[in-house]
Parts: structure tokens; C-alpha cells; sequence
């Protein structure tokens, strides 16, 4: 497939392309093979155009974030990658709001907000990934949540109209939200906050970088927490129990320093991690009875 019209679309708006592009460079896993053609969109018409385009074409399509909690195929992605990151990523204050594009990063809209003298958001500095990616996942840190903040999105729907869905229709809970494995596109998220002195909002964005620095392996390509937290368990505590720290399959490792971790040590493959993870699942059902569920989305 030559993915001509998708082409023409990503020209006519001067979106970012690129053909038989390996995706592990999207990724914060720094994991996935080469893809057949992945667009970066500009604006919600863009965005709405191509994935217009690939329903009335039957392409398959993908929808990335900054990729920071997937695993790709070492094969790559037949169809149309579609990122929606830094290049649609504008970040607009009403009153105590931010109207923020999905792609734009946590990173961003937690520095915008400090500027603004905003708070709310704190907890998910450091988190590395977009608004559209989080409020897919409903992430979370440090007792805080996505669904804490945010009061409503723009979304995609399936027959292609942008509607609007408030926090209440929006089924958040443990990383997962109505988004999660629909073909619901979100455009925009609008996060309610409240006034505070910028000085104090930067303290406490620091002090949350610095336990996560503390904690865990920065210094490692990886996605993030690998298992979702079993009720009444901490996946960490019992994949170490079971002597897995620094277990390795090939380039992959359950990392030393945080063993809800797996990291990437160098040249790891979608298979290496596909395996280790499936090592950890059953060792730790082997020991403890409790059956870990994976956090991270592997797309094939
Ligand atoms: C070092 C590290 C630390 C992390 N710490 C945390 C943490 O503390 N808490 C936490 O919750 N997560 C954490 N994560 C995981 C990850 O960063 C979050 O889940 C993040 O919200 C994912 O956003 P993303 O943009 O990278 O999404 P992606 O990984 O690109 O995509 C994730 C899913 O969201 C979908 N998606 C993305 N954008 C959209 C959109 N606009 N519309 C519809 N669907 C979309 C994708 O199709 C995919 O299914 C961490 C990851 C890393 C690497």
C-alpha cells in the first residue's frame, strides 16, 4: 500500500511524515520496528481528516501519544501511525482552566500552569507522556489522579464529529477511562485548578521529580510501571520476593533500582520483554497466588 491520500492529507496541512520509519524512536521504550507510514497531525482538522481517511479507505490505524506506555512490535505497525505530540500540543488559559491540545506533554501543561500560578497538576510532573495519553490511561502519581483535575475533553467520535464528554461520562478509574480500547479520539482536555504562589507550586513540582529520580530508573529506556497494582499488593514487592531483581531476558531487565521496572539495557527487542514479562507473570503466580495484569499497551 502506498498510503498516497494520507500523504496528500498530511501535505495539505504541513504535517510532519515519514515512510518505513522504525517507531522505536516515538517510544519511550526505545522498542518497535519499522512502520509503514507514520504522520505527525498539527491540528484537530488534520487529525480528523486522516482518520476520516483511513476509516473511508479501511487502513488500519494507530493513534500514539509520546509513547511512553507501549510496547511495539519488533515487526512494526502496517497501517498509519498517527502521533498526536509536540506538533499539536497548545496550551490556552481560561480564568483557573487550561484548554490544552492532546498532544501536548505533562511536562508542558505542569510548567504552564506553575507560570500561570495555577495548581492541581503537580503530581504528574515528571509523568512523560501527553494530555491525550494520560487521560486515555487516567494516570496517576502520588495519590493523585487525572480525573482529580480534568472537567472535560474534546473527543473523536466514531463516525468522525468532534464532540464533548465531561469528567462524570468519562468511567475514570484505575488507569482506565471510556477511551481505553474505543476508537474515541481525544483532541483536547480542559483541567480546572486553583491559585497559588508560583514559588510554592515549582517546590512541590521539584520535591515529586525528585523522588521519582530517587526511585526509579530515569536513566533507562523503559514504559513506566510494567504491572498494574494488584488489589491489596504492590507488584514490585512481590516480583522481588520472588528473586527477579535484575532478572534479564536478553536486552531486557527487571530493573535493579525498582523492580516494577523493566527496562531496556540496551538493544532490547518487543520479544525480550515479551518474554520477561511472561517469566515475571508466572514465577510470581507460582509464589504468591496473585495473577499481575500488565500497565503496559502492546501494540501489534
Ligand atoms: C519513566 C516513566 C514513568 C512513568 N510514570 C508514570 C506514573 O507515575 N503514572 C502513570 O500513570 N503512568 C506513568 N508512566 C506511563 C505513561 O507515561 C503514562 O501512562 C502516560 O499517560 C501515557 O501517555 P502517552 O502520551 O505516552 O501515551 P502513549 O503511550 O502514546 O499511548 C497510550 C495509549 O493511549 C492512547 N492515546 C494516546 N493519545 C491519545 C489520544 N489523543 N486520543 C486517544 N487515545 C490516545 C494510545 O492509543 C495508547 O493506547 C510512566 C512512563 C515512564 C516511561
Amino acid at each position: 500500500m502506498n498510503y498516497g491520500s494520507i500523504a496528500r492529507i498530511a501535505e495539505k496541512y504541513g504535517a510532519k511524515t515519514s515512510f518505513d520509519e522504525k517507531i522505536a524512536g516515538h517510544t519511550s521504550f526505545n522498542i518497535g520496528g519499522v512502520c509503514d507510514i507514520i504522520v505527525q497531525p498539527n491540528s484537530a482538522e488534520c487529525i480528523r481528516e486522516l482518520v476520516a481517511e483511513c476509516r473511508k479507505s479501511s487502513y488500519k490505524y494507530y493513534i500514539f501519544g509520546k509513547g511512553s506506555n507501549v510496547l511495539v512490535s519488533d515487526s512494526g505497525l502496517r497501517g498509519v501511525v498517527i502521533i498526536i505530540g509536540s506538533e499539536y500540543s497548545g496550551i490556552t488559559r481560561d480564568g483557573n482552566r487550561l484548554i490544552c491540545d492532546s498532544g501536548a506533554t505533562l511536562t508542558k501543561i505542569c510548567t504552564a500552569a506553575k507560570n500561570y500560578g495555577l495548581s492541581g497538576l503537580e503530581f504528574v510532573y515528571g509523568i512523560p507522556g501527553t494530555a491525550g495519553g494520560a487521560l486515555y490511561m487516567n494516570a496517576g502519581a502520588y495519590g493523585g489522579e487525572m480525573k482529580d483535575a480534568v472537567v472535560y475533553c474534546d473527543y473523536l467520535d466514531s463516525d468522525g464529529i468532534v464532540k464533548r464528554m465531561e469528567r462524570k461520562d468519562m468511567q475514570l478509574s484505575y488507569r482506565h477511562s471510556v477511551f481505553s480500547g474505543s476508537d474515541k479520539i481525544i483532541l483536547s482536555v480542559c483541567f480546572e485548578l486553583c491559585e497559588r504562589n508560583a514559588e510554592e507550586i515549582a517546590a512541590k513540582m521539584a520535591e515529586v521529580m525528585h523522588k521519582r529520580r530517587d526511585k526509579q530508573p530515569l536513566e533507562y529506556p523503559s514504559a513506566g510501571s510494567t504491572f498494574k497494582r494488584p488489589e491489596g499488593y504492590f507488584a514490585a514487592k512481590l516480583i522481588e520476593d520472588s528473586g527477579l531483581k535484575g532478572f534479564t531476558v536478553g536486552g531486557a531487565q527487571v530493573s535493579e533500582k525498582h523492580s516494577g521496572f523493566v527496562i531496556n539495557k540496551g538493544g532490547a527487542t518487543c520479544s525480550d520483554v515479551v518474554r520477561l514479562i511472561s517469566d515475571i507473570k508466572d514465577k510470581v503466580y507460582k509464589d504468591s497466588g496473585v495473577k499481575l495484569e500488565c500497565e503496559i499497551l502492546l501494540i501489534e
